[in-house]
């Protein structure tokens, strides 16, 4: 599928729950929120039927979130009936870790391929705290169960908060050292209660300051990304493209030092905006098609079927905005907070 930039738009990100065993501080309110019932949001067939649309416009990779994707009851057998959709190259999974240790076996045996999983802190009581309630040696004992289960290239990610985790940035970077890991650093966005926090936010080159010996990998061609948010003057459609085509695939600036046997991923939707290379569509767990992370337009997708579902999917897709306006003074324009979206 292209949008009306010319953007390839390959990669859906395919929420499956709203609801979540944690609370992180940037994510979810501590207090009661609305977390839709399982039971009223997409079903297992619907959920198939949806992503199957959009294997056939040409999505090639799927990425299976929430809320905690994990808490999905048929979660195993829709990722069965996932795997088998020809022309889906990739099949993945992000999840906070705490039931992963039971259910890493499983999920590699159902046909995932890729497993993200989130990782904030590297102590105990601070994850607690952060989490409001998540115990960190569930994260490391599904990480290792990930593992011995198979999964390869695993990616850890870890939201920079400063006062929180930025005394921690080589700690949390030394994973990749002895690890053949991804560890990738996100800053935080102004989306949900993280909108309300303007004080945490840190540029992702303090990972760089904090692990000088980091050398960049891929070239992600820093010079057009900013090109891409400063060219009011160009055709947005031009630079949009070419952004696209020039750019190594994915949204982290890679780095590696000497003798590591990982990788740190930086990803900085504030400071630079990666809307250009974006190939990405949502859809929500109650079947909403989201062209882009922060805008408010959501198109419903439920009860449509056939040839009515993909013209569906592919009206929303043109009407992908070319990028986002968030800034320190610009929150998120989506209506949902990121549990209810994904990420
Ligand atoms: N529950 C799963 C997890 O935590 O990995 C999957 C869903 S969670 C919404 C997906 C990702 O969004 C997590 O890595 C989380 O850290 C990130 N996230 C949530 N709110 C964010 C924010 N305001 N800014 C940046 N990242 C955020
Ligand atoms: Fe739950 Fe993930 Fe949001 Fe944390 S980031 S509250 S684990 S959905």
């Amino acid at each position: 599928m292209l949008d009306s930039y010319g953007r390839t738009i390959d990669y859906l990100r395919l929420s499956v729950t709203e609801r979540c065993q944690l609370r992180c501080a940037y994510c979810m309110p501590e207090g009661p929120c609305r977390t839709g019932d399982d039971a009223a949001l997409c079903s297992l067939d619907e959920l198939t039927e949806l992503a199957a649309a959009c294997v056939a416009l040409g999505v090639k990779k799927i990425r299976l979130t929430g809320g905690e994707p994990l808490l999905r009851a048929e979660l195993l057998p829709l990722i069965e009936r996932l795997r088998a959709l020809p022309g889906l190259e990739e099949l993945a999974l992000t999840t906070n870790g705490q039931r992963l240790a039971e259910l890493a076996a499983p999920l590699r045996a159902a046909g995932l391929d890729r497993l993200n999983v989130s990782l904030d802190t590297l102590r105990p009581a601070r994850y607690r705290a952060l989490t409001r309630g998540g115990e960190l040696d569930r994260v490391f004992a599904g990480i290792a169960a990930a593992e011995a289960a198979g999964f390869r290239d695993l990616r850890l990610n870890a939201v920079l908060l400063k006062g929180v985790n930025d005394d921690e940035l080589a700690e949390l970077a030394g994973l990749a050292r002895t690890r053949p890991w991804s560890v990738r650093f996100i800053e935080l966005m102004p989306i949900g209660p993280g909108a309300a926090m303007p004080e945490a936010f840190l540029p992702a080159d303090a990972v760089l300051e904090a692990v000088p010996e980091l050398r960049e990998l891929q070239n992600a061609k820093g010079s057009f990304q900013r090109e891409a948010t400063e060219d009011g003057g160009t055709d947005p459609s031009t630079s949009l493209r070419s952004a696209q085509d020039d750019r190594p695939r994915g949204v982290a600036r890679l780095y590696t030092a000497p003798g590591w046997a990982g990788t740190v991923g930086l990803i900085a939707p504030m400071s630079a905006c990666f809307c250009a290379a974006c190939s990405r569509i949502r859809i929500t767990a109650d079947g909403r098609l989201k062209p882009c992370l922060h805008s408010s337009e959501e198109y419903p997708l439920r009860g449509l079927h056939g040839d009515d579902l993909k013209a569906a999917i592919l009206a929303a897709v043109q009407r992908k905005p070319a990028r986002h306006h968030l800034s320190g003074s610009n929150a998120s324009e989506s209506a949902r907070p990121m549990n209810e979206i994904g990420g």
